[in-house]
């Protein structure tokens, strides 16, 4: 290229007034549309991006205005869109912490959107006319539900399990088997909380096999609690032995030490019925005397993200006057949702019915396989009209959905999924595209298909991903 064509390349470039001055640009600015520093700041990027494209010798057509507010525009929607914003779970991992673990139930969306529209009693008591608690608008339905005398809700478990180890152990000891050393998916990990609390953590036992004696020997005047994790995303198996709870509170009792669980994936009603494995309940731990128990709001309990504290009541008492407790308490948008997922509670079959998380974990086989069916039958309807036909290779088969979320670790829930694939692109391509899609689908790529577990997709999600699926096919034809 000769420095004359170069410098007629740089000409044919829009200055930035007529970038704002063009149509299709100008008039959504006017209109409060689309906000004009945005705009502007977009336009100053394609610009220069254009400019380096022919510094580099990439660039050999003149630069035509239409084009210019083509990639503003397409910028500028980019930039506006929403960083935080729904997907379709297609994986059949039902409590997928990437995801956001549990989809809240109808009626706590319409509490979070009811008390958030306008003010709230949320430090209110409406009856006396004066100040109230933000903590009691839960507090009396966990201890309904679980049987606790008191209850705290925090921002997750993992501050339920610091608040609890600050307020009771700071500065004591506290005493914890080496085979409970959990760590939980994003940094969570037993040894790191215990030194953030500024609790000394002493270990006993063993990794597979600790014995109450352990613990026994290790209690001394400096014990401030006992505690046990539990091992709720991976299974000890084989030549293994943990202390039960029921020990260690004994234990506890004997020598005036108090007993903390943390119970993680924290189950309020018995998945065993369902065909799923046993877990133990929340309701269990405390009937059992632990003094507190925690577990989290949005994994097996299907909620918000929150994590929840219950046990007796003067040991929940220092735990709510400690400073941690109101550095890590809950917002209103969480309690309204919390509070009403816990009000499904109290009906079992209400529980499985309404909150998502427990409907897709119960759902029989028979139903994924009609739902698979029908969703294969709508994806090659879609297919054929598209005119992708043949080329779409798509079957539905027996495959496993997992728990997710370190629930119900081992088990292996059967599930049927729509299993696809096309010649027209990779399979690593086309699970690409559909992440792509205006609400992005995350799918399971086995053997060179892509896999749609209808475990995890609601009927809402289908009616959005057919539509969709449908435009990539005439795509991928076209
Ligand atoms: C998940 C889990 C945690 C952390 O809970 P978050 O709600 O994610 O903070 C802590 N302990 C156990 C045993 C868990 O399973």
């Amino acid at each position: 290229m000769t420095p004359g064509d170069m410098s007629a390349l740089y000409r044919s470039l829009p200055n930035i007034d007529e970038i704002l001055g063009a149509d299709g640009i100008a008039d959504v600015i006017a209109t409060g549309e689309l906000p004009r520093d945005l705009v502007l700041r977009c336009a100053r990027e394609e610009l220069e991006a254009l400019r380096s494209a022919i510094a580099q010798g990439k660039r050999s057509e003149p630069v035509v205005l239409d084009e210019v507010t083509a990639s503003v525009r397409a910028a500028v929607a980019a930039a506006q869109q929403p960083s935080l914003r729904r997907v379709i779970n297609a994986t059949g991992i039902v409590i997928h912490t990437n995801l956001g673990r549990s989809v809240l139930p109808e009626s706590a969306l319409e509490e979070v959107i009811a008390t958030s529209q306008g003010y709230t009693n949320l430090e209110y008591d409406i009856a006396a006319g004066e100040r109230g608690h933000r903590g009691d608008h839960v507090e009396s339905l966990i201890c309904e539900i679980t049987g606790a005398e008191a209850a705290l809700a925090v921002n997750n478990n993992a501050a339920a399990v610091l608040l609890t180890l600050a307020a009771l152990a700071a500065g004591k000891k506290t005493i914890v088997s080496r085979g409970q050393l959990v760590e939980i998916g994003g940094s969570f990990r037993i040894p790191d909380i215990m030194a953030a609390s500024g609790t000394v953590m002493v270990e006993v036992g063993t990794t597979n096999k600790t014995h109450l004696s352990d613990y026994a020997h290790a209690v001394g005047d400096r014990t401030g609690l006992l505690f046990k994790a539990h091992t709720s995303n991976y299974q000890l198996v084989g030549f293994t032995e943990e202390v039960s709870l029921v020990d260690l509170v004994a234990l506890g009792a004997e020598r005036g030490v108090p007993v903390v669980e943390d119970l993680g994936s924290g189950v309020l009603l018995d998945l065993s019925a369902y065909g799923l494995p046993a877990e133990p309940t929340v309701q269990e731990s405390l009937a059992v005397g632990a003094d507190v128990v925690t577990f989290s709001g949005d994994k097996l309990l299907g909620g918000p993200q929150a994590g929840i504290i219950c046990g007796k009541r003067s040991v929940l008492a220092r735990l709510r006057s400690h400073p941690l407790a109101r550095a890590l308490r809950l917002d209103k948008m969480t309690l309204a949702a919390l509070e009403a997922t816990l009000r499904l509670y109290r009906d079992p079959a209400t529980a499985v019915n309404l909150i998502p998380t427990l409907r897709a974990l119960t759902m029989p086989m028979e139903r994924c396989r009609q739902q698979a069916e029908q969703l294969a039958a709508a994806l090659r309807e879609a297919a054929d009209s598209s005119g992708l036909g043949p080329a779409l290779n798509l079957e539905v088969c027996g495959e496993m959905s997992l728990a997710g979320g370190g629930s119900l670790p081992g088990a292996e829930i059967p599930t049927a999924v729509v299993a696809l694939a096309t010649e027209k692109v990779s399979t690593a391509a086309l699970e690409q595209r559909l992440r792509a899609l205006p609400v992005p689908v995350v799918a399971r790529v086995h053997e060179e298909r892509l896999l749609f577990d209808v475990r995890t997709l609601s009927d809402d999600d289908i009616e959005l991903l057919v539509p969709e699926l449908a435009t990539l096919f005439a795509e991928l034809a076209g």
